[in-house]
């Protein structure tokens, strides 16, 4: 995930998936229960020492070749070097059927922790020339620990497995260092898909507003499209006492600020769905009695839908220019000014398809339909190739409120380790229904 989560509202919707009478559970299955504890205490091993020893993105180096390591020992034959250090192996089935994807991401983020845990990071690095300390703070060295036991798991029932499981540990989710490439995207450029198109990917995140012991899902649109904007406004330099002898950078920008607000607030139908346009930093002057030459804006947009993502890029760019044109200045308007995340995007079918096989891992009133994220998540490029399904599990142990916790991303983020065992119950349940099921179809 991306950014800092806002609050989530929890909806047990009257409305929703979540009627009494018509709710489907599938059979919790006595297979994963088991394979799930013997592996429990090795899982909760790896997280640990995934944990101490975080890596950012674009350089988990030593996270790849521990996850390597590990399905070479299970007579697996991982690929590795993919997008920089991505780990991809396939685990073909005793018998034919469908095949799928499921996805873990390894990389840890530039935040000093302050958990206080004993196997907390002490870990620095450095992130834009700044020394800084490195920490999973978004939970994704949990992430790949499930996704290894699950690896153990199915390979021990690799025989009767009825279809192919391709296992992606990737980088960068985060999001790649100034200048490089990274993540889903720069794994799937490199052919992830073009030998072995899954039917269906699956993937989790670790969330810290759900108590441990809950699955939030939904349908649909399901964590927001992400995108970056910079605009230039260029006017020209003049003395503070004399602006009638210049351009005016800093008031064409004050103007195209609040033009913009209309962007969403009068032009977007957000009775469909919400859109937020938010200005991040602005940049301009040196001097209290100088007009500068220029300003720049820069700015983050997240939507739900295809059409209305690029109705506001062209929304934002026409306000700019305008705008800047209406105050004799110009705007140089980058909009996206570089390649974002679509919208996390489970596929109705597929999500409906596989509730019940959730509901066995944790109850049917555990799974619970969470409102929309505008965070947003690099899983959606696999969801934009193939039918996906993307699910939150619970982080926040008992006792402790979910909406006060700190949330992902924050130095004090607090895992309970016993969504990891749920993780990979789930993980698990929801692969080995949807192979039978689709086997048996
Ligand atoms: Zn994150
Ligand atoms: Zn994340």
């Amino acid at each position: 995930m991306k950014i800092r989560l806002s609050l989530l509202a929890v909806c047990l919707s009257a409305t929703g998936f979540a009627q009494a009478q018509s709710v489907q559970v599938a059979a919790a299955r006595p297979e994963v229960i088991a394979a799930t504890q013997k592996l429990d205490a090795q899982v909760i091993a790896w997280r640990r020492d995934f944990h101490q020893n975080p890596e950012l993105s674009n350089r988990e180096q030593r996270t790849a070749a521990k996850v390597a390591e590990h399905l070479k020992k299970l007579g697996l034959q991982p690929q590795t070097g993919i997008a920089h250090h991505g780990v991809v192996a396939i685990i073909k089935g005793g018998r034919s059927g469908p095949r799928i994807a499921l996805r873990a991401d390894m990389d840890a983020l530039p935040v000093t922790e302050q958990t206080g845990l004993p196997f907390a990071s002490k870990v620095t690095s450095e992130y834009r020339g700044e020394k800084v300390g490195v920490m999973h703070a978004c939970g994704h060295d949990a992430h790949t620990a499930i996704l290894m036991g699950v690896a153990e798991a199915l390979v021990a029932m690799q025989k009767d497995l009825p279809g192919e499981v391709m296992l992606i540990f990737q980088p960068s989710e985060e999001g790649a260092p100034a200048g490089e490439e990274g993540g889903a995207s720069l794994m799937l450029k490199e052919g992830l898909f073009r030998n072995f198109k899954p039917d269906a990917v699956f993937g989790l995140h670790v969330f810290s507003t759900l108590p441990v012991g809950t699955i939030g899902v939904r349908g649909g649109p399901l964590m927001a499209a992400s995108d970056k904007f910079t605009i230039k406004v260029i006017g020209r330099q003049t003395h503070g006492s004399r602006p009638w002898g210049g351009i005016d950078p800093i008031v064409a920008s004050a103007e195209l600020i609040s033009s913009a607000q209309s962007i969403v607030s009068r032009r977007t139908d957000i009775a469909k769905l919400p859109a937020v346009v938010s200005f991040g930093a602005i940049k301009g002057g040196i001097r209290y009695n100088i007009i500068p030459d220029e300003v720049e804006l820069v700015g983050t947009i997240r939507t739900f839908d295809e059409d209305m993502r690029q109705a506001i890029f062209r929304d934002l760019k026409n306000v700019a220019e305008h705008t800047a044109a209406a105050n004799g200045a110009r705007a140089e308007a980058q909009v996206p000014d570089e390649d974002g995340n679509p919208v996390t995007y489970n596929d109705p079918a597929l999500t409906a398809r596989m509730l019940p096989s959730l509901r066995a891992v944790v109850g049917a009133d555990k799974v619970i339909e969470p409102s929309l994220q505008m965070g947003a998540e690099d899983f959606s490029f696999y969801a934009k190739e193939v039918p996906a399904m993307f699910f939150f599990v619970g982080a926040t142990g008992a006792g402790i409120d979910p909406v006060t916790a700190p949330s992902n991303h924050s130095p004090k983020f607090l895992l309970d380790e016993a969504s990891l065992d749920i993780g990979m119950r789930a993980l698990l349940q929801v692969s080995l229904d949807y192979l039978q099921q689709t086997q048996q179809k």
